[in-house]
């Protein structure tokens, strides 16, 4: 099936200006200045892009779709992610972590989910492990062997250091699950990133300067998040980027009721470009479906809620309302991410790059069209599909 979406400004995510993109089955086929579309030939479909801005489809890469949470008891654990919720937040491409509970969300409930993503037209990836260090489950005997031998495993995490719910490790069992995850991903040409959710505790980024300095270990093997957590531990992230690491920003935060010392990501990201961090440093990921407590202005828990992969463009739009530029702004979803995970034919608008792409309305700044591994996913604003229990 051949498509071509027609005259819309492209960003790839560089602007390259005014283009008609062709798709070919999953894949993009080329970026043109015109194509006339011959009436008499095979089935093309075209899509109008006039009007609108054509972009990567947004990698997400900390959503808790087996669902998160719990850390409230039995029942304040958070569903499973829904398909809908994906495309409605234009996520073309998901990894799927397990949190705090890694007894009842575990690699074994984590790939199945992962798979059930792909047969509905997402890309999905997982994490082996949870906040446990070491991991008190994988899938074979070891972080090394999921992640060589089993293709959707492509790191380990989210880890949890610097926070009372982790499994308080010490720093040598930390670098040593580092260590282990980096093998295993240069065993298998994958980044095997370690995804390192960092708490509120005092220690900040105290192993992760460690790790830089006490090892052999690359920087890029990490990828700290949840770094907007507070203004202090932003502080602490810049000093990081100095030194070459990569810092994520979480972008489901109640905005209507942010923690004293909370940053927004949106405002996050303009404080660390401000301050000097290269946009290539920085990415945003949503912490989809974790639970996120609501306080009420005397800071008394009134209810959970869920955080949502749709924040991860309410963000970027929030950045761009604050001066960052849109080419910069997207980065953070698309070829960033890609570059660290090192999902190859993810993130960017290229000849052979997989057809994962957004239309969004210029005026209205909204996602309309959805196209993942080729296949219209919404149109229009409206999903053309739906998972089978929705
Ligand atoms: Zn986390």
């Amino acid at each position: 099936m051949i498509k071509v979406i027609k005259s819309a400004k492209v960003y790839c995510p560089e602007y390259v200006g005014i283009k008609d993109v062709v798709i070919v089955g999953n894949k993009i086929e080329g970026i043109y200045d015109k194509i006339e579309v011959p009436q008499d030939f095979i089935n093309i479909e075209v899509i109008d892009g006039e009007g609108k801005l054509l972009v990567p489809g947004f990698i997400d890469s900390h959503v808790h779709i087996t669902g998160g949470g719990g850390e409230g008891g039995f029942n304040t654990r958070t569903p499973e992610i829904k398909l809908s919720d994906l495309i409605y937040g234009g996520v073309t491409t998901v990894v799927g972590v397990t949190g705090t509970d890694g007894v009842t969300r575990n690699i074994v409930t984590l790939l199945p989910t992962v798979y059930s993503l792909e047969e509905q037209g997402i890309t999905a990836y997982c994490y082996t492990g949870s906040y446990d260090v070491p991991p008190i489950k994988t899938l074979t005997s070891s972080i090394k062997e999921d992640i060589m031998l089993v293709e959707k495993i492509i790191g380990l995490g989210e880890i949890a250091i610097c926070d009372h719910r982790g499994s308080q490790p010490s720093f040598e069992k930390f670098l040593s699950v580092i260590a282990e995850a980096r093998v295993g991903g240069l065993l298998s040409g994958k980044a095997g990133v370690v995804n390192v959710h960092l708490g509120d505790g005092i220690s900040k980024f105290n192993y992760l300067f460690r790790l830089s300095e006490e090892s052999e270990i690359p920087i890029e093997q990490v990828l700290p998040t949840h770094v907007n957590r507070t203004l202090s531990l932003l502080k602490e992230a810049i000093k990081y980027t100095r030194i070459g690491g990569n810092i994520d920003l979480t972008t489901s935060s109640n905005i209507d009721c942010l923690d004293e010392d909370e940053y927004r990501a949106g405002l996050a990201i303009k404080y660390l470009l401000d301050n000097g961090v290269a946009i290539e440093q920085i990415t945003f990921s949503s912490d989809g479906n974790g639970s996120m407590p609501v306080f009420n202005d005397k800071k008394e828990l009134i209810g959970l809620e869920i955080c949502s992969v749709g924040t991860l463009f309410r963000e970027i739009k929030y950045a761009i309302s604050l001066g960052v530029a849109f080419e910069d702004a997207i980065k953070v979803v698309t070829s960033n991410v890609a570059r660290i995970l090192h999902l190859n034919e993810k993130g960017e608008i290229a000849p052979g790059k997989d057809a994962d792409l957004l239309l969004i309305d210029e005026e209205k700044l909204e996602i309309e069209w959805v196209v993942s591994k080729g296949k219209v996913l919404m149109e229009f604003g409206k999903p053309t599909v739906k998972g089978n229990f929705e």
